[in-house]
């Protein structure tokens, strides 16, 4: 199975993220993680990544393709991928597409959405940070951040919606009750 979780940050998607791949025993891929842990490793990536990181921004699309496209594949090959970060733009989503063939197709099975107010998102951020050290996680930078989900990975949702794969959860309410609802989205996907 192959999930896609797409959400403003401050949305659950990585505890979601977690929570689905250890229910459905899937490789739980997260963008931000793996661009954290090269920014802390001082590599390469992490060096030209980092300013993009600290003002909220995008990193470019080549950068972050090469550093995931192989670990879906990866995925896809073992049984399947919950993916939190990526595609986050329509224009991602068209090279998963693209570099995707019968033999080994990455695309998402189902993209679930997670729908939450704009006032519980910051209030939930700003909860974040007084327990994470995220340098992303100020006022100034979380505004910023939910304007780049507006502009660059809501068109994401009507972009898989003509495809017929996504299922909108209300995830203004618990984790659990959260969990609850995208496991009874996923209806004859989830295995018996
Ligand atoms: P997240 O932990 O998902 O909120 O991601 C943190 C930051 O990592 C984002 O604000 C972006 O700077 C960067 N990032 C994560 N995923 C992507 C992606 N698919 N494309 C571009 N930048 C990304």
């Amino acid at each position: 199975m192959k999930l896609l979780l797409i959400g403003p940050p401050g949305s659950g998607k990585g505890t979601q993220g977690q929570l689905l791949s250890e229910r459905f025993n899937l490789l739980h891929i997260a963008t931000g993680d793996l661009l954290r842990a090269e920014v802390e490793a001082l590599t390469p990536i992490g060096k030209e990544v980092v300013d993009y990181l600290d003002r909220g921004e995008l990193v470019p699309d080549d950068v972050i393709v090469d550093l995931v496209m192989p670990v879906i594949f990866d995925a896809v090959e073992k049984g399947g991928y919950v993916l939190d970060g990526f595609p986050r733009s329509v224009g991602q989503a068209k090279v998963v597409r693209q570099m995707s063939d019968d033999d080994l197709n990455a695309t998402p099975d189902a993209v679930i959405y997670l729908d939450v107010s704009r006032d519980e998102l910051v209030r939930r951020i700003l909860e974040r940070a007084k327990v994470e050290d995220r340098s992303d996680d100020t006022e100034a930078v979380i505004s910023n951040r939910l304007q780049v989900f507006e502009e660059a990975t809501h068109p994401l949702v009507s972009y898989y919606r003509l495809r017929g794969v996504v299922r909108t959860i209300n995830a203004n309410c618990s984790e659990e009750e959260v969990a609850t609802s995208i496991i009874e989205s996923l209806g004859d996907l989830v295995p018996n």
